[in-house]
């Protein structure tokens, strides 16, 4: 058992998957007297939960360790733990790196966190568990329900990869393709509404292959359809999705089922099939558009949101060009970009070709303007519309206004009182902002 009665500080970097593991870590630590704080000065166990995905993120974890040197120095009872992806990737190197770090644990070992602390703490030495296991026990990990406190909910519904990407690091530090089953995912959720939760969101690498891993199972969208008939549950996200494994009977789900949102996340990374081909994607620009126009077709209204990067190796003007059209074309609702950056043990860190960060620099601005008009031109479109939407909380913006979600992903603030927490509520869209939309309660 580890100590009692002592805190723990906690920093996430990355995607909700690792917001969502952070939760799971804090809430096994709650069961061992561990409680969290903000003030990193208070803490006996700094726990760090990695992002590996690009190189920004996880440069911003060595500085952030470099700092914690000093607190060591000052408190040798310090126990410093660093999760994730990159502690994953780097496993025992990060221990020869880094003189004052205790712990590397990664990401099929975050249930045995409790006992790898008190390991360190006994031994006063430090400690690396990286190893994959069949069965990711921290999938069936999750926070205890919160009793009316919250009212959205990340759950985890599968982990790992089995794309090899040849850009992303994913598949070497999430493993391969796990599936929970699905009596657990449904089991999770009804806890959780019950709790007072009103929204989930269903997280995986790659929500919509869920369930190819396991024998008998539920597929994604009977997953869906069963979740669907939850009591006390209203609505239901999933991320991420890869367009190739949209399928009919998905996109006739997400039309069909009343309580799941109208929006979609479907990363394209890029409009060239010369370069789609190079990411070994799965797809063609035709068949991703293709995907959009049916999933349109059937729910007029969904938002579609997409993830894409620029100077991927190879990538000349004419695909970025063709990046661009297709940008114009699809009318993203939203767009995540990036500059693609090499990821050490990938396949494409190893061609040739790399682009300058200038260039890179200079289309990610052209790309990021284009979408910015496009965005704020759909956002004008809602205006004079009625939304229903989920009242998530406080507007940060403004302390007498509210904030929520419509169905479609878009941030509404209205005016309003803390008492709509929780509640569906109709509001007319009355101005659309680049990133928000003002509403107006009805
Ligand atoms: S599908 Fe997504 S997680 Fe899997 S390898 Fe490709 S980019 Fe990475």
């Amino acid at each position: 058992m580890v100590s009692n009665g002592k805190f723990v500080y906690l920093q996430t970097f990355g995607c909700q998957m690792n917001v969502h593991d952070s939760e799971k870590m804090l809430s096994i630590l709650a069961e061992n007297d561990y409680r969290p704080t903000e003030d990193i000065n208070r803490a006996d166990i700094i726990l760090l939960n990695t992002c590996s995905v690009r190189a920004k993120p996880e440069h911003k974890v060595y500085s952030v360790l470099g700092r914690l040197k000093k607190l060591k120095e000052k408190n040798h009872h310090l126990v410093i733990g660093v999760g994730g992806c990159v502690a994953q990737h780097e496993g025992e190197r990060l221990l020869d790196r880094i003189g004052h770090l205790d712990l590397v644990f990664g990401t099929h070992n975050l249930h045995r966190l409790p006992e790898l602390i008190s390991d360190v703490q006994a031994s006063r030495r430090p400690k690396c568990a990286v190893k994959f296991y069949d069965e990711v026990k921290s999938l069936d990990i999750f926070p205890a329900p919160s009793d009316g406190e919250k009212v959205k909910s990340y759950v985890t519904i599968m982990q790992g990869c089995d794309n090899f990407c040849s850009f992303c690091i994913v598949p070497y530090v999430r493993g391969r393709q796990k599936s929970r089953p699905g009596e657990n995912i449904l089991g999770e959720i009804n806890a959780l509404s019950k709790g007072g939760v009103r929204e989930v969101t269903l997280l995986g690498q790659n929500v919509n292959s869920y369930g190819k891993d396991l024998s008998g199972g539920l597929t994604f969208p009977q997953l869906l359809a069963r979740i669907n008939e939850i009591e006390g549950l209203w609505r239901m996200r999933f991320t991420t999705s890869h367009p190739k494994d949209i399928s009919e009977e998905l996109i006739m789900a997400v039309g069909k089922l009343e309580r799941v949102c109208k929006h979609i996340h479907l990363p394209f990374q890029s409009g060239s099939d010369k370069i789609l081909e190079r990411m070994n994607r799965g797809y063609t620009r035709k068949e991703y558009m293709k995907k959009g126009e049916q999933l349109r077709e059937v729910c007029p209204e969904i938002g579609i949101t997409a993830d894409v990067m620029v100077g991927f190796p190879g990538e000349d003007e004419e695909d970025f060009l063709e990046t661009l059209d297709l940008i114009q074309k699809v009318q993203f609702d939203n767009l995540f970009s990036f500059k693609y950056s090499p990821r050490k043990g990938t396949k494409a860190a190893w061609f040739p070709d790399q682009i300058d960060e200038s260039t890179q620099s200079h289309r990610l601005e052209v790309l990021q303007k284009l979408q910015k008009r496009i965005t704020l031109k759909r956002n004008q479109t809602l205006e004079g519309r009625y939304e229903e939407i989920l009242v998530e909380g406080v507007s940060k913006g403004a302390k007498e206004e509210m904030t929520g979600r419509t169905s479609s992903n878009k941030v509404v603030n209205f005016k309003g009182s803390p008492d709509l927490i929780g509640q569906l509520v109709k509001v007319r869209i009355e101005k659309g902002y680049a990133n928000s939309l003002k509403g107006k309660i009805i």
